[in-house]
């Protein structure tokens, strides 16, 4: 049992968290008896009640059966950005007993053929202003129209003749036509351990896999993290994160909406538009990717707004630099708290603590997780301080990489007669049982024959007051082996101020000789997945390739 390493858990909760025997889908059923007429969901001018949702997740199954014939065990892509529909989609598509498969929304052509074939879709429920990706590749799909609502942009055109157009060879629907056309759907028998999600692992770790989730993992995440933040549902969530990622879905979604509280949908990240939300709403939780909270700071009209009603401020996908947390600190007095997690363990492992977090740290292992490190070459457990690869065995654990056995067996391993994910994230757990990522195993970079590790080069490059956001890369270097190059964006008011050279001098102050960046190169914006992650792999491959030409 976790407690027994984790000093630090907290004293309000359970030892051991009982997963409850329902499906996913249950609790929108128990939320919409419980509040039929309470706002789930604010979607800038509009708003759905629980009864709301319930009704059109029966309208939309009832079609998803009937008319495309899907059935239990069915994969249905969910491609499509933030709206309501897709929290209504997810729902239908569980309702049917069917699987649901989040797609990035950024994904072209492309990638969409590679998931449709690689774990054969049977029916897509897509975004109107993306469906064109993937026309043609989907036996059948519904195309759902929200944009409407978005401000500062031109409504979308409505959806011409042929997509309403019933049944082709590729039925392709409007959603109202759906609802329209839809009959009762079949009672339910969702189980606990039927598989409920395929998320595929994010663009930046490589061929994209599906992991296999029950209902269980989820349910596992959802009430896990409804404990932590002591869910209540008064509360109202900022859902800023994309919901095709499983942080969004778990922490934005699946928990708040299981909980009775409200959810204020962004469909795409803007400071302004968040800030602006937060006062109107007077929003209690935000869960972010760090850079959100970056960014957000960064806005010099960020006092104008009264978001005083913050109360939680958590996040993860990559440490929030120190600098920025001490920032936050001061102003709204809030700490931030931050988590750990991937797609295979459907969010988070790792919690901090809120009576006790610790920034730039992974936090202690979540309910019922067993979690150590391991030497990535041995196998062999390591003491405690020592770095090695972060392994974790915990009810959140996916069951298999779809289809791909050897994946599977090489992403796990043996202690204690206990099965454990190797997370591929190098780390160590300190005395009091909190877990910090040191970095990713193949993100480390060898210079001169000493390790350096970006995210360090990075924490120091955030002290820096001109220095908004920054990435680390190693390059090939002839003398070095790799050198170390950091890609910055400047604070708008700093550019022009501050050169590449004056960066590297400074840097060259702050840490030791074998780290400091011998390069700097000033941007404006930086690539990223959709979830906001830096994609430092992209920014590394367009260096090498330079090099070489
Ligand atoms: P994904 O599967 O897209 O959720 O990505 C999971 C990866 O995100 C992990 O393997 C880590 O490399 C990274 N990650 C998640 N949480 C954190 C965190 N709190 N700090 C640093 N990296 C993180």
């Amino acid at each position: 049992m976790n407690t027994k390493h984790y000093p630090s858990w907290p004293d309000r909760l359970p030892k051991t968290l009982t997963v409850p025997g329902t499906t996913v889908y249950d609790n929108l059923l128990v939320s919409a008896k419980r509040y039929p007429d309470k706002v789930a969901v604010h979607y800038y001018g509009a708003s759905y009640t629980y009864n709301d949702l319930f009704l059109e997740v029966e309208g939309l199954a009832g079609f998803l059966e009937h008319a495309f014939n899907v059935k239990k065990g069915d994969r249905v892509m969910l491609y499509m950005q933030n709206a309501p529909q897709y929290i209504i989609s997810l729902y239908a598509i569980l309702r049917v007993g069917a699987v649901v498969v989040p797609i990035n929304p950024m994904n072209k052509k492309a990638e969409l053929e590679f998931c449709i074939n690689d774990c054969g879709i049977k029916a897509g429920i897509v975004g109107q202003e993306i469906y064109e990706n993937v026309q043609g590749l989907l036996p059948s799909m519904i195309v759902a129209a929200y944009s409407d609502y978005l401000p500062d942009q031109p409504p979308f055109s409505n959806l011409p003749d042929e997509v309403v157009a019933p049944a082709k060879e590729h039925p392709e629907v409007a959603w109202s036509e759906a609802l329209a056309a839809s009959k009762i759907p079949s009672e339910y028998t969702g189980k606990r351990d039927d598989v409920a999600f395929l998320p595929y692992t994010s663009g930046t770790t490589g061929v994209p896999k599906g992991c296999v989730h029950t209902h269980y993992s989820y349910q596992a995440n959802t009430f896990g993290a409804a404990h932590w933040i002591n869910g209540a549902n008064s509360m109202a969530h900022l859902a800023a994160l994309p919901f095709f990622h499983v942080t969004g879905v778990i922490h934005s979604l699946l928990m708040p909406l299981t909980i009775g509280a409200s959810i204020v949908i962004l469909t795409r990240w803007n400071r302004e538009h968040a800030a602006a939300m937060i006062e109107r709403h007077q929003i209690t939780n935000w869960v972010n990717i760090s850079t959100m909270v970056v960014d957000f700071l960064a806005n010099p009209h960020i006092h104008d707004y009264d978001i005083a009603s913050l109360k939680s401020i958590s996040g993860g996908g990559a440490a929030l630099p120190e600098a920025v947390g001490e920032r936050l600190h001061e102003w709204l007095g809030l700490q931030y708290f931050e988590g750990y997690g991937l797609t295979e363990t459907i969010s988070q492992t790792h919690f901090n603590p809120p009576h006790a977090p610790k920034l730039q740290c992974l936090g202690i292992p979540s309910f019922d997780v067993d979690s150590r490190v391991i030497d990535p070459v041995t196998l062999q457990e390591l003491a405690t301080g020592e770095v090695g690869e972060i392994v974790v065995n915990g009810p959140q654990v996916f069951q298999e990489y779809y289809n791909r056995p050897e994946e599977t067996a090489e992403a796990f391993m043996e202690l204690d007669g206990k099965q454990f994910f190797r997370t591929g994230d190098m780390g160590l757990m300190d005395e009091d049982g909190y877990f910090f990522m040191v970095d990713r195993i193949k993100r480390m970079i060898n210079a001169s024959g000493y390790n350096v590790w970006p995210s360090e080069v990075e924490s120091h490059l955030y002290k820096h007051p001109d220095i908004q956001q920054a990435c680390v890369i190693g390059i090939p270097d002839p003398a070095r082996g790799e050198n170390v190059k950091a890609f910055v964006i400047l604070h708008p008011e700093s550019e022009g101020k501050v050169t590449e050279e004056e960066i590297i001098a400074w840097a060259k102050e702050q840490m030791a000789a074998y780290k400091y960046p011998r390069l700097v190169e000033f941007r404006r914006s930086l690539p990223t997945t959709a979830s906001g992650k830096i994609l430092w792999r992209q920014l590394q491959e367009e260096e090498g390739e330079r090099s070489r030409s």
